[in-house]
């Protein structure tokens, strides 16, 4: 019989593993994909953000649900994800902003240091089993060799969310578990661009980075850049607000941070009378993406008034698919304490198929990972 199960392989699945195995449990851990983690690897293509160098109560701050997270994040934050990094061999630094990335960016090097430490442990880990669902108190699998079933003593399921499916997290569990008196809050897309629709001459700007810029929604200011595409616009900027503007939030943005409006309209009033409101920009000292951004947004506006709170026109959120990450999933009051699923004993959630969302910055990584280490201990005490 199996004694710990633990079904994805991603972040969260595989900390949840290692708590396990070093509490002396045998510890199974089933994948759908061929390959573990690949989401993890994914992230680690733009540069692997492990964590956020901050004070804990801001830190806990960027999260939706501070409270539930308090202990979970008070056991593994910021601290924890470095030595962790450095115990796989990863060197992290921090940068300007107080991301914390391993020196070489992405995540090949630690994934496969942490899996030679999990087979040291004697953790096995098989690939191309799917979870499909509940055959009375069995869990039930496809794999490569046919469907099997297993009812191991205690199980975690790390499935992550429901975007990049490809990746593997498909959120396909969700009926599953409802069908167990599982309250799961329906998924919506974090971290994701906004659709826009462009007049025809913004396409040769598509790919130009506006960066330096000072993004206002709701209240809250971040400074960030962003990217213009032929979709609309994403970009960590505008990931810092995406919760914001997906309830509803109007987007605002000032393109000269440094400088007061008065100063802005100071420098236009000195410029020839009858230039065109595009030259003007460029003597601003701004970009062409940008120049073309505040021609698009703020035709008809007083030119620094334009400069200091252009209006973006969003059309609502991309897809959730293409969201760096989702809000929704296992809902907390689906579990205890001990992320311990309440109508099924036994039975743990770890990762982002819990209903927290953050914005990027590392944040989401940290979580999937004390998560995971939350539910293994406390799956390893049973
Ligand atoms: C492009 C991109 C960039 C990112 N960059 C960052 C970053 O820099 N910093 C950061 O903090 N976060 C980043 N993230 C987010 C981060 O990768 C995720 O939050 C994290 O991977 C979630 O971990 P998880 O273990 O909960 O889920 P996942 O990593 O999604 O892992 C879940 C695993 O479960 C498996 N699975 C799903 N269903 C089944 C099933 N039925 N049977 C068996 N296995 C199943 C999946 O195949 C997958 O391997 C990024 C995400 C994306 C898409």
């Amino acid at each position: 019989m199996v004694e710990a199960l633990v079904i994805g392989a991603g972040p969260a699945g595989l900390m949840a593993a290692e708590e396990l195995a070093r509490a002396g449990r045998r510890v199974l851990v089933v994948e759908a994909k061929p390959s573990p983690a690949r989401k993890f690897l994914m992230a680690g293509k733009s540069g692997l953000n492990v964590t956020k160098d901050q004070p804990p109560e801001a830190f806990l701050a960027a999260y939706d649900c501070p409270e539930k997270l308090r202990p979970i994040l008070a056991d593994f934050g910021p601290d924890a994800v470095k030595a962790f990094c450095r115990g796989l061999g990863q060197e992290v630094f921090t940068g300007s902003s107080g991301r914390v990335f391993p020196v070489v960016m992405k995540g090949s090097p630690l994934l496969r240091a942490w899996l030679a430490r999990l087979a040291g442990l004697g953790v096995e880990l098989r690939s191309r089993w799917r979870w499909t669902g509940f055959q009375g108190k069995a869990l039930t699998f496809d794999t490569a060799e046919g469907p099997e079933t297993l009812r191991p003593r205690v199980t975690v399921l790390a499935l992550g969310g429901a975007s990049w499916a490809r990746l593997g997290a498909d959120g396909a569990w969700v009926p599953w578990l409802a069908e167990r008196a599982v309250d799961v809050t329906p998924w919506q897309p974090a971290n994701m661009g906004f659709v826009v629709d462009w007049s025809p001459h913004m396409a040769r700007h598509f790919g130009q980075a506006i960066k330096g810029a000072a993004l206002m929604a709701g209240g809250l200011r971040e400074r960030g850049e962003f990217v213009l595409s032929a979709k609309g616009v994403e970009g960590g900027g505008i990931y810092a607000l995406s919760r914001v503007l997906r309830q509803g939030g109007a987007l605002t943005i000032d393109l000269i941070p440094d400088l007061p409006q008065a100063e802005i309209a100071a420098r236009l009033s000195r410029m020839k009378p009858g230039e065109s409101t595009a030259n003007r920009l460029r003597k601003l000292g701004l970009p062409p993406a940008t120049v073309a951004l505040v021609m698009e947004w703020g035709r008809g506006m007083d030119v620094a008034q334009a400069v200091k709170a252009l209006p973006a026109r969003l059309q609502g959120p991309r897809p959730l698919d293409e969201a760096i990450s989702v809000a929704g999933g296992v809902a907390w009051s689906a579990v205890t304490g001990d992320l311990e699923l309440k109508s099924l004993p036994g039975i743990f959630v770890a990762g982002e198929m819990l209903d927290w969302e953050a914005p990027t910055g590392g944040y989401l990584l940290t979580a999937s990972w004390a998560t995971g280490r939350w539910a293994g201990r406390a799956a390893a005490r049973i």
